[in-house]
């Protein structure tokens, strides 16, 4: 079956008792036993629950692995899988992690002795080199953000299996729909399901898949001893989400397309990051590695500064400035002053995030009216820095 049947259907039986066509939501915390210490699948949520067990039965499939974990966010995921690290361990991570990820690497983790080093791991040869003998976990993105920065998967994979260590991938940007990394040789794919997964703006969740039992078994026993699971609604409304994934994805993507296209000719844009463009250097990869689309994000810069990019992402009216990313309405931020604030300034200087970039997540709206809406906020934007 394709995915978009799969994303519908495997997972998501009739209620057996009723016939319903959606699954009841089980809020129950407990479930009875029908004698002492003999459960019938389900004991206690924490432990399993069967609005989870759906959606984590579905995200497995899409991600081509043989079981997934739904967890409470994108954060208690990356925990998750973290928890399989000691301490004398070191991590080996892209310099294009998500900010949270680089905190939790070097704020939480190091306390527990896990060493963290974090190389570009678009350039191959220098991601090897920083392996230790002592490496336990590489841990990439690609794309990367907010830069767009695209990493060849399979090699990483390649490189990661030649010194025993495990690979995880956060596939939040792009997705099932368009990269399967477990596919392409990772061992451990996470998702921020707050994002396209749930892809509404109402759902705090993450997610974990595997494609190796024994890897599964030990990740379920972290999940387990410290507790942070998916909530039923949020599975409900994940499961809910899931069955226009595809659609969703592959439409916000064509949309994006068009807006880098769009942004490219525009006279007053200096540089536009998007690997859907023959000119972003991680095309040629991204051709390879994504399939149907090379999502619905993008970052862009006018020729201008911190105040004139502050002034565009405050300008538009359908674009919504705020953080976040993967839902069906647009967003608008300025990394300099929102989801890259925490970072030192030579730090992001270095990183390539300027004062005048601004990110976009595209959501579901007509391409027209985004492109206007753009159109009118470069206007505002630039003729107010002109007068000042
Ligand atoms: C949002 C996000 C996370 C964190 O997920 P939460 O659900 O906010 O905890 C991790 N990685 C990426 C790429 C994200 O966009």
């Amino acid at each position: 079956m394709k995915f978009r049947t799969r994303a519908i259907h495997v997972g998501n039986a009739p209620d057996k008792e009723t016939g319903a066509v959606v699954q009841p939501i089980h809020m129950a915390s407990t479930f009875v036993m029908p004698a002492a210490g003999e459960p019938t699948g389900y004991d206690y949520s924490r432990s399993g629950n069967p609005t989870r067990t759906a959606v984590e039965v579905t995200i497995a499939e899409l991600e081509e692995g043989c079981a997934a974990l739904a967890l409470a966010s994108g954060m208690s995921a990356t925990h998750a899988a973290m928890l399989l690290l000691e301490s004398g361990d070191h991590v080996l991570a892209g310099t294009d992690i998500y900010g949270g990820t680089y905190r939790l690497l070097h704020n939480i983790l190091n306390r527990s002795g896990v060493a963290v080093t974090l190389a570009d791991s678009t350039e191959l040869a220098k991601f090897e080199a920083a392996i230790r003998p002592e490496t336990k976990m590489i841990w990439i993105e690609s794309p990367g953000n907010p830069l767009m920065s695209v990493t060849d998967i399979a090699a990483v994979a390649e490189i990661a299996k030649k010194h025993g260590v495990l690979l995880g991938v956060d596939n939040t940007l792009a997705s099932p729909v368009l990269t399967r990394p477990l596919t392409l040789g990772a061992d451990i794919v996470m998702h921020s399901a707050t994002k396209y997964l749930s892809g509404h703006s109402d759902v705090l969740g993450g997610a974990l898949v595997v494609k190796d039992q024994e890897l599964f078994d030990r990740l379920y026993f972290g999940v387990n001893a410290t507790g942070a699971v998916m909530s039923p609604m949020s599975c409900f409304l994940t499961t809910r989400g899931i069955k226009t994934l595809e659609l969703r994805v592959l439409e916000q993507s064509r949309t994006t397309m068009k807006l880098a296209e769009f942004l490219v000719e525009h006279p007053l844009v200096a540089k536009v990051n998007y690997p859907g463009l023959a000119i972003h250097p991680g095309h040629e990869i991204a051709k390879r590695q994504m399939t149907g689309g090379f999502g619905a994000m993008l970052s862009f810069e006018l020729d201008g500064n911190f105040e004139q990019a502050k002034k565009l992402v405050e300008s538009t009216k359908l674009f919504q400035l705020a953080v976040s990313l993967g839902a069906v309405e647009s967003l608008i931020e300025q990394p300099a002053s929102m989801s890259h604030a925490s970072y030192a300034a030579e730090d992001r200087a270095a990183h390539g995030i300027s004062d005048g970039l601004v990110r976009l997540s595209v959501g579901l709206e007509h391409v027209d009216d985004l492109k206007n809406d753009l159109e009118k906020a470069i206007a505002i934007a630039t003729g107010e820095s002109k007068v000042s």
